[in-house]
């Protein structure tokens, strides 16, 4: 690395706020200071929500911050980067274009002439391990090959910087390792046509094996929290024990009290508990977790990184368990640990009915979504009401996507603890059959 180059990208200062109509701005990203050199893999880890997608955005010069500046090689830029390619979770294909075509759509954008897009799309597709697909179309592929079309589009453009946003948290645990694992050898062996990545993701492990420097980055607002360089040569061994003690310090990092769900701006509505996303877990899963945490060997304390391998559990998949127990206050994560509450222990030694009232307790009290949800329905004639205005509600605090996450997350939560009833054909919350004594 030379050091007297200026950074290839540097982000400075920047902020991101998402105005809204009815409530006051949403503020995601507040003062984000960063700097990727040429030749690294910079992970970006974070819960969800946290702001990620937009820092690749605004990294990228698709979106620009509402304050700060994003410098491309010290200059500043305006407008989309040069030289930037991203790959996303959800791939992103078209589905009416063949892989080859798919593959050669960056090159298109570019003016590259048709004999010379088709070379270089077929180098990139056979670097990525597609070669013989060229002629089929992404629903003809497995999700770990599509995800190949994605890599290989992005890299046919030979970027200085390829941004990916959690590209491997759609695949199967097997599909994403051979993915993360190929990836890695093609850089090693310096086969990959790009200077430097910048991969957000919010599975730990992922990060300390893929990155040589992570970047861990707070909610409510988004920041950089903390930075850590790996030290670990690849092929990394994710037995050794310094790596497991890395993703036991990143746990903590990311459980540290401060870190806990807050509504980001003192909004009336937010105040009221619309700004906050509904982590999407199931009741079965958090009574599970409840029930493992109780028993031995952890007796109601467990180390994530332990829970999360006697669970068989991915990191990305335990902490918004975690975290949706710390929110009805069945549980607490503080500093790597996740440890039972008072509440959550009842909830553990009750049989069903008593489970749900302290669940239903537990909503009422800590998820204002749900409490408004049974006011609202509690206060009208008919006892119903239509999920639309919640929606709208919701979209005012976050995106839609989150909106619908969280919406669902409050219908399932709230019937699993009778609060009320969804009928989903005419998208409407209802009393019927529900104990009106809450
Ligand atoms: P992450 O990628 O870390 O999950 P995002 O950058 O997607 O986070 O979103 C951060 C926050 O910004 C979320 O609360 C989300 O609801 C909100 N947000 C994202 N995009 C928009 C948008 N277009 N309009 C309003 N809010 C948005
Ligand atoms: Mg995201």
């Amino acid at each position: 690395m030379d050091t007297n180059m200026p950074p290839l990208v540097e982000v400075r200062g920047a902020k991101q706020s998402y105005h809204k109509d009815s409530a006051a701005d949403l503020v995601v990203l507040e003062d984000v200071n960063l700097s990727i050199a040429s030749g690294e893999i910079v992970g970006l880890l974070g819960r969800s929500g946290s702001g990620k997608s937009t820092l690749l955005r605004i990294v990228s010069g698709l979106m620009a911050p509402t304050a700060g500046e994003v410098l491309w090689r010290g200059q500043k830029l305006s407008g989309p980067a040069a030289g930037v390619a991203m790959v996303f979770q959800s791939f992103a294909l078209f589905p009416w274009l063949t892989v080859e075509e798919n593959v050669e759509l960056g090159l298109e954008a570019q003016g590259v002439a048709k004999a010379e897009r088709e070379s270089r799309a077929e180098t990139a597709i056979d670097l990525i391990g597609l070669g013989g697909y060229e002629s089929a179309y992404p629903k003809e592929l497995s999700g770990g090959m599509r995800q190949r079309v994605g890599l290989a589009r992005a890299l046919v453009v030979h970027p200085d910087l390829l941004l990916m946003d959690e590209p491997f948290s759609a695949l199967d645990v097997l599909t994403a390792e051979t993915l993360r694992t190929d990836l890695i050898d093609l850089w090693i062996e310096g086969k990959l046509p790009v200077k430097s990545v910048l991969m957000v993701t919010h599975n730990i492990e992922e990060a300390v094996l893929m990155c040589d420097r992570i970047l861990v980055f707070s909610s409510n607002p988004g920041r950089v929290a903390s930075e850590l360089k790996v030290p670990f040569a690849h092929p990394r061994n994710r037995l050794d024990p310094a790596f497991r003690q890395m993703v036991d310090d990143i746990y903590a990092l990311m459980t540290r009290k401060a870190a806990i769900p807050a509504a980001a701006v003192p909004t009336p509505a937010a105040e009221a508990g619309f700004a906050m996303a509904l982590e999407p877990v199931s009741t079965n899963l958090l009574a599970g977790l409840l029930e493992a945490l109780a028993a031995p060997p952890y007796s109601g304390r467990a180390d994530l990184p332990a829970l999360a391998g006697s669970l068989q559990l991915e990191a990305d998949e335990l902490l918004p368990m975690g975290e949706a127990l710390q929110r009805l206050r069945l549980a607490d994560l503080a500093d790597g640990d996740l440890h039972i509450t008072e509440d959550g222990k009842k909830f553990v030694e009750e049989n069903t009915d008593h489970r749900k009232a302290i669940f239903a307790k537990a909503l009422l009290a800590h998820v204002p979504l749900v409490a408004a949800i049974r006011r609202t329905l509690d206060e009208r004639w008919n006892h119903r009401a239509s999920a639309v205005r919640f929606r709208d509600e919701l979209e005012d605090h976050m995106s839609p996507d989150y909106a619908e996450a969280t919406l669902l997350t409050a219908i399932a939560w709230g019937r699993y603890a009778e609060l009320y009833n969804y009928d989903e054909q005419a998208a409407q919350f209802n009393l019927d059959d529900i104990d009106a004594t809450v």
